[in-house]
């Protein structure tokens, strides 16, 4: 017997670990640089690891307290009622959640080309539809409501991701508002802010008050180097009650990274030092990278470099991991996380001796 027919079905493509390529290559990992994830440099905040250390003594009981205590701080730093946090394993996990709540077979969603693959994947295995909007790389990737409004057609659920992976383009909180207001009242505008941390841009959050058809992203695994405990959430209309529970796998989250998360959220000085470090590391690729490189509001930036998938190959025979975005539908582009000032400089020295021999011998 077979699963049922997946056939239109994707698979996620994760960027490439650092095990997993010092084995091919046959390298220490300590000497492989990774940017390819777009996760923190610079670790957890220790606080976070101390919880799970202390966590740990737990483990054999579900998961309750902590959740609660979860839900009940970022209600509190987000200002909405606990039913609108919806917390869930990564932002990933609420995206789910969305779907389950959204979604009768059949029902559309619209996400962003280029896009994040984990939105259409999540319709598909709800029974949903996904059709597309298009994001010009003529226009540097630019969103505004009209990028959106122009292929909307109705669906139930339209994807903004912004900032927005892999461009790091933001789309502007008046082309939000337009765009909340441009849809139906039965679409649901959900805004994926995973590196909302990172970005002049302001928070939507707060549109939550003045709209009813919207939700919002946000994860612990990007700003607050928690990519590892899985664990993120989505924020919610206040209408929507007690759906939460209706929706969700029973223990979201688990001890370790609830405990993670409440104690991440506490060390405001972690969060700043990971985001001036990520600004002070798209400023270096931008200036000494010899490619051309897209506006960034993220912890990485995406470099037009000819043949992707060749220059990143190369990169990693010397060691440097960064992202072919073949798979995100660029295949032209290569995406660089921020890194350390040490991994970011070592990273661009070596791309740029890629790029020089590749056009050598072009
Ligand atoms: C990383 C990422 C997420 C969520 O990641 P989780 O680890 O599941 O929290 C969501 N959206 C985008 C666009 C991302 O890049």
């Amino acid at each position: 017997m077979q699963p049922r027919d997946l056939s239109a079905h994707v698979e996620y493509v994760p960027g490439r670990g650092v095990e997993e390529v010092a084995r091919d290559l046959g390298l220490d990992p300590d000497e492989l640089v990774k940017l390819s994830s777009n996760e923190n440099p610079h670790g957890a905040s220790p606080a976070a690891v101390d919880a799970v250390r202390d966590a740990a003594d737990e483990i054999s009981v579900y998961p309750k307290a902590a959740h609660t205590d979860l839900t009940a701080d970022l209600a509190e730093k987000w200002d909405l009622d606990t039913e609108q946090v919806w917390v869930s394993p990564g932002a990933d996990g609420a995206i789910d959640y969305l779907s389950r709540a959204m979604l009768d077979p059949a029902d559309p969603v619209l996400v962003p080309d280029p896009g994040f693959s984990y939105y259409g994947m999540s319709a598909r295995y709800h029974h949903g539809d996904v059709r597309t909007y298009e994001l010009s790389k003529a226009d540097e990737f630019e969103m505004t409501a009209d990028t959106v409004l122009d292929d909307y057609d109705g669906e139930r659920m339209v994807f903004v991701t912004s900032p927005h992976n892999p461009t790091g383009a933001t789309m502007a909180r008046e082309e939000i508002e337009a765009l909340l207001s441009g849809v139906e009242d039965d679409s649901l505008v959900v805004i994926d802010e995973a590196y909302g941390e990172f970005a002049e841009e302001p928070s939507a959050a707060d549109l939550l008050d003045d709209y009813e058809n919207l939700a919002i992203l946000r994860t612990f695994s990007k700003a607050y180097g928690l990519a590892g405990l899985r664990i993120g959430y989505a924020l919610v209309p206040a209408a929507w009650g007690d759906a939460y529970a209706k929706v969700s796998t029973p223990f979201a989250a688990s001890e370790m990274a609830l405990r993670a998360a409440i104690a991440a959220l506490d060390d405001g000085a972690h969060v700043e030092k990971s985001v001036e470090s990520a600004e002070r590391a798209r400023e270096h690729i931008h200036d000494h990278l010899d490619a051309p490189t897209f506006d960034s509001e993220a912890n990485f930036v995406l470099c037009e470099v000819g043949d992707g998938s060749a220059v990143a190959e190369a990169a990693q025979r010397e060691g440097v991991i960064v992202r072919d975005c073949s798979s995100f539908g660029l295949p032209g582009c290569i995406r660089i996380s921020c890194g350390t000032e040490a991994e970011t400089r070592r990273a661009v020295e070596t791309l740029n001796d890629v790029l020089a021999e590749l056009e050598a011998t072009a």
